[in-house]
């Protein structure tokens, strides 16, 4: 851990002080639902995020920054230094949609309970804004004389595909130093490269018995499936019976089957996950897989494929291994990769991957390897090959400046981390994720009852200022 700043005293005592301010202006933020609505005239996400950009435009320009607003896809503030600004710090003030499940409070009623501030947004990402917007009142009112300038950005659509991003960078170039406060502390400077495609295949329908007539698990490619079905035909029960037992046993998942005539129709639940990390689900879908390959059905050519695809996509292998794409390096870890989505239905096979690919993947290693394996199985793959990784060096002294500061006050060791999933900043050349989630804490982030700890919200507050000062000052 580096030495204090000698500022450090006068910034602490600034920020402590306005622990109740801080907290008033995230009740004001997290009473506006500014989940993605209809589009309208002026209002490209709709009317409440339109309303929480006014709201946050209203609070910077209170405090003296200099504002703009970008059609309300982003709103900025700025705290002018002598020279060219150096520093963009972005978060979002959209919100994913609620549930009736909340305990606490309503979600659009913020309300502290002890160290706890619940409410939509409070920890993703109103919450993390509101001590980014402090960090900078703090600067700004106590009269730090910066070389260069700092930029708040706020944007609007992160949780439905950041297009708000896309609009003010098609408008502004990127600073010499972004970070976003919309994921975890540490800091993440590598977010890995992404290859999600279909496959298909036609199955010729033939009669004989027992056979799997509809297979069916999964909707969307980047979500581990916690349920799947299918339907057999001709099955014995005691056959049935057996199988299932032996699959609940292997993978942990609970099956059950219903007779419909001299139909089966099986359910199988596991645990939905994201694929990001498909390792922290219980993957329904390939466990359905392998019921195939438990059940006496008959050779046929339906069976073959599922039989095939169940050894390329072996139940609770999340590496990649039996494709022959494991691969991993020191720097951002181990590839992942799930099946998502696998349908069969009037003679028609079709699925989605989700694979999770780390620094040292090209499309030679992994798009290309994956594309004739499939080819050999009898599948075609979607063209197209890798969305590349995102990596800042963990050895710049941007993050390095970062991760000091982080020592500073939360007296953790700074370290830098790598993720499957993508941030706020992926897109940006020289960005980062930087707080404000503490390793192991569960804020239930996009969940019922979210929340942001208040000493968390002022700890990153300090942090942030902090921050502007050791690259601004
Ligand atoms: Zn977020």
């Amino acid at each position: 851990m580096g030495k204090a700043p000698e500022y450090k005293e006068k910034l602490d005592a600034w920020i402590d002080a306005h622990r109740e301010e801080m907290i008033e202006d995230l009740k004001t933020l997290v009473r506006i639902n500014s989940i993605r609505g209809e589009a309208k005239e002026g209002m490209p996400y709709g009317e409440g995020p339109a309303a929480v950009i006014a709201a946050m435009q209203k609070l910077m320009e209170s405090y003296g920054l200099s504002v703009t607003n970008y059609e309300n896809y982003c709103v900025t503030g700025d705290l002018d230094g002598a020279g060219e600004k150096a520093l963009d710090i972005l978060a979002h003030l959209d919100v994913v949609p609620v549930s009736e499940d909340w305990t606490v409070t309503k979600p659009f009623e913020p309300l502290v309970v002890g160290d706890r501030i619940y409410g939509r947004g409070t920890c993703d990402d109103k919450g993390p804004g509101v001590a980014a917007l402090y960090a900078v009142r703090a600067v700004k009112e106590l009269g730090f004389p910066l070389k260069r300038g700092v930029r708040l950005v706020y944007g609007s659509d992160e949780e439905c595909g950041s297009s708000d991003l896309e609009y003010y960078y098609s408008k502004e170039k990127e600073a010499e130093y972004t970070f976003s406060p919309d994921a975890d502390f540490p800091l993440i400077n590598i977010e890995k490269a992404r290859l999600s495609k279909t496959f298909c295949a036609e199955s010729a329908q033939e009669e004989a018995l027992p056979a799997l007539l509809r297979f069916e698990a999964g909707s969307k490619a980047n979500v581990v499936p916690g349920k799947a079905e299918a339907v057999f035909a001709g099955l014995k029960e005691e056959d049935l019976k057996k199988a299932v037992k032996q699959l609940e046993k292997e993978t942990g998942v609970t099956v059950s089957c219903a007779a419909d005539g001299a139909l089966y129709r099986v359910e199988v639940k596991g645990a939905s996950g994201h694929a990001a990390s498909p390792e922290a689900g219980n993957n329904a879908l390939t466990a359905l897989l392998r019921l195939t390959v438990l059940l006496p059905l008959a050779e046929s050519d339906v069976t073959e494929k599922m039989h095939v695809l169940a050894a390329l996509f072996p139940h609770g292998d999340w590496g990649g291994k039996a494709l022959k794409v494991d691969m991993s390096d020191e720097e951002s870890g181990d590839l992942t990769l799930s099946l998502d989505v696998l349908n069969y239905k009037d003679g028609k096979i079709e699925g989605i991957f989700d694979c999770r690919a780390p620094l040292i993947a090209t499309d030679e290693n992994l798009t290309l390897v994956l594309r004739k394996t499939f080819a050999e199985a009898g599948f075609s793959m979607e063209e197209g090959g890798m969305n590349p990784a995102h990596a800042v060096s963990a050895d710049s002294f941007f993050v390095r400046t970062l991760l000091d500061c982080y020592e500073l006050y939360s007296g953790q060791k700074g370290k830098t981390l790598a993720i499957g999933g993508g941030t706020y900043v992926h897109e940006l050349e020289r960005g980062v994720a930087f707080g404000c989630a503490e390793e192991g804490v569960d804020t239930h982030m996009h969940g019922d009852d979210e929340y942001m700890k208040l000493s968390v919200m002022v700890m990153s507050a300090k942090i942030f200022a902090d921050a502007i000062l050791r690259l601004c000052m």
